[in-house]
């Protein structure tokens, strides 16, 4: 179940963030793959949406809020000891490359990891963000220890993954996802960065790294958010300019920012309805796995059939999608020894034979159990 999104979070959250409604991780595995720039973009299409928005900059080595928007004053005061965000264009901003003596200076490269992640809380916690519908956090780049620590430290709602589509590129998506599941939050939505560039002569999209991932997240994972940004010479333009790009122009890229943002926002809303509601899976001798859903009806699944279905990296080839899986190598007897809620849209399962590592979205439950 998932416990970040039934969190009533203007209960529980400290300092600052008291009436911060959601915060949302925007995350990448490596540096450099423009996930600055969709933060902010982001945070400015929720904020064209109506939504009170705010900005903080996670990242204590290399602080990019300060290049990609320039706020009139950057001018930090304090009251009742929580410190007052800066703001741009109705946005509050928070970056360790405001704070004068800060961390985002040489300091932080000697730091390890545990004050690394104290200090990123303080300034996150220690800011006067105010009553905020969404607080977009721009995350350290990597999904180590750091990152890690983090997700446990700051009570994410949920999480937007940023990568280029290389040819590693599922690997390091689901290298996210996973980082964030163990945590429990959701990852919402995903986007390929510089996925294609547009031929000036003939107009058409030329993918330079063959097709993405958006089938392989709906099917592994059931995030069915995916979006695709080209490689824009504007984009990075106003970026170092300090000028969001959404801000600028009302075009194509600025309509996938409006949608990134609308899907997120629904997938967000309908986690925290559905968590709510979960359905609830078990083991019954001579039926199979059974699924109550919500509204109370069951369903039952073959236990070999689930297996066999499975879709990690060691039954399906992760970059091909080719089944590795003997399906007769998985005995009619097979049982899950244990079935645990992922998220909130999908069970782990522990299988007799000894296998871990199965995670079956409830999407492909109700499939299987239509079969
Ligand atoms: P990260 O936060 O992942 O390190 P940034 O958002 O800082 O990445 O982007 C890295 C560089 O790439 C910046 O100079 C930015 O302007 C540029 N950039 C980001 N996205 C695009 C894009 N779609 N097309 C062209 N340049 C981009």
């Amino acid at each position: 179940m998932n416990q970040q999104a039934r969190r009533n979070p203007l209960k529980d959250q400290a300092g600052g963030l008291k009436q911060v409604k959601n915060l949302l991780a925007v995350s990448s595995c490596k540096g450099g793959v423009g996930k600055s720039t969709v933060a902010v973009n982001l945070a400015c299409s929720l904020a064209k949406r109506g939504l009170k928005v705010g900005i903080f900059d996670a990242d204590v080595y290399g602080p990019s809020l300060p290049t990609v928007v320039r706020p009139a004053s950057t001018d930090l005061f304090s009251r009742n000891d929580l410190i007052l965000p800066l703001e741009y264009e109705g946005m509050k901003l928070m970056s360790f490359g405001y704070v004068p003596t800060g961390a985002g200076g040489s300091g932080a490269a000697i730091m390890r990891g545990p004050m690394v992640t104290q200090i990123i809380n303080q300034l996150l916690t220690g800011t006067e963000w105010g009553a905020l519908d969404y607080l977009v956090i721009d995350m350290p780049p990597g999904t180590g220890d750091v990152q890690l620590t983090l997700t446990q430290l700051i009570p994410l709602t949920a999480a937007v993954i940023v990568t280029t589509p290389q040819e590693l590129s599922f690997v390091d998506v689901v290298k996210g996802i996973q980082m964030f599941q163990k945590l429990k939050v959701p990852t919402v939505s995903v986007v390929e960065n510089m996925a294609y560039f547009k031929c000036d002569e003939c107009s058409s999209k030329k993918y330079l790294f063959g097709p993405g991932v958006k089938q392989r997240l709906v099917d592994q994972f059931g995030i069915k958010n995916a979006f695709e940004l080209p490689l824009q010479q504007e984009l990075s333009r106003l970026s170092d300019a300090g000028r969001p790009y959404v801000l600028e122009h009302d075009d194509a890229i600025a309509q996938t920012f409006q949608q990134l943002a609308e899907a997120t926002v629904a997938e967000i809303d309908r986690l925290r309805e559905e968590s709510a509601g979960m359905p609830s899976t078990r083991f019954v001798i001579g039926r199979g796995v059974v699924i109550t859903w919500p509204d109370g009806s069951e369903q039952d699944i073959d236990a070999a059939t689930m297996r066999r279905a499975c879709r990690c990296a060691h039954c399906i080839e992760e970059t091909t999608g080719k089944q590795l899986l003997d399906p007769a190598s998985v005995s009619e007897d097979i049982y899950p020894n244990e079935i645990q809620p992922m998220g909130n849209y999908a069970v782990s399962v522990q299988w007799s034979d000894g296998h871990t590592t199965s995670i079956y979205p409830y999407d492909l439950l109700a499939d299987l159990a239509q079969s």
